[in-house]
């Protein structure tokens, strides 16, 4: 919720719009202790997606709810949230993006965006992997999607094994980058499975080398924890920051 509530990020305050002008966040969380899920899509005017996409994994027999089933399920379920909408930061990016769209495509419609590949542009999902000292992993992502989508697009962080995945018997991992490169790899579902016989890093660094294998660089990035305890991250893009926290720690470390 930090993350989302920071606005920095490319998730709740900071969330990119759609081509619509509009926000519409995905979230996920997953605890590997029975690989329980819950997952929320096109979240319109909350500023914590992740938390409802908690609410969805402890309070209802469902794995997915999306749009206003999203916000009825907060009324429902008493869960404590602001209200987002577009501000002026983030109607000025549109604006910016648009218009550096529109320098390189002649058709100007919608459709022509659409057409767009939205590799390594404007990413900045936020996204998590934990363990406890019994050995249970979880996985929390959060993300904005991609700038100027269209209306009902829902990416890799509403999709379990895509952007993220955790089971107590490999490892968690959450992935960001393009979303639709992401899904159709099962990425993180790939990394867990990595995870079963080599350690986070190696399972990340090989997770990256499919991607870039199937669909170039500047495509994504992934992090990871093994089940020993042992952390991963491994990205095709330039950068992609990173940070760690023990319990012994007293201050966040940034690792990249
Ligand atoms: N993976 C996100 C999506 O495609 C975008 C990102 O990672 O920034 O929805």
């Amino acid at each position: 919720t930090r993350m989302e509530d920071s606005g920095v990020f490319n998730a709740g305050k900071g969330a990119c719009l759609t081509i619509d002008k509009k926000i519409e966040m995905d979230a996920s969380i997953m605890d590997g202790r029975d690989i329980s899920a819950g997952c929320v899509g096109m979240v319109k005017g909350i500023s914590n997606p992740i938390k409802l996409a908690r609410q969805v994994m402890e309070r209802t027999d469902h794995v997915m709810i999306v749009s206003d089933g999203v916000n009825k399920l907060a009324k429902l379920s008493n869960t404590h949230i602001g209200r987002i909408s577009p501000n002026q930061q983030s109607l000025n990016k549109y604006y910016d993006i648009k218009r550096n769209m529109k320098k390189r495509w002649k058709k100007n419609n919608d459709l022509s965006f659409m057409a767009l590949d939205h590799n390594n542009r404007h990413l900045g999902t936020v996204g998590a992997v934990a363990i406890d000292k019994e050995g249970n992993v979880a996985s929390g992502v959060s993300t904005g999607g991609k700038w100027l989508k269209m209306s009902g697009r829902i990416g890799d962080s509403a999709v379990i094994g895509g952007g993220f995945y955790a089971d107590n018997k490999s490892g968690a991992a959450c992935a960001t980058g393009n979303g639709e490169y992401i899904m159709r790899l099962c990425m993180c579902k790939y990394a867990c499975d990595q995870m079963q016989s080599n350690n986070a890093l190696l399972s990340s660094n090989r997770s990256i080398a499919v991607l870039t294998k199937q669909f170039g660089k500047n495509t994504g990035g992934i992090i990871t924890v093994d089940r020993k305890g042992r952390f991963g991250v491994a990205y095709n893009t330039h950068t992609m920051p990173v940070a760690s926290i023990t319990s012994k720690d007293e201050k966040v470390k940034i690792a990249s």
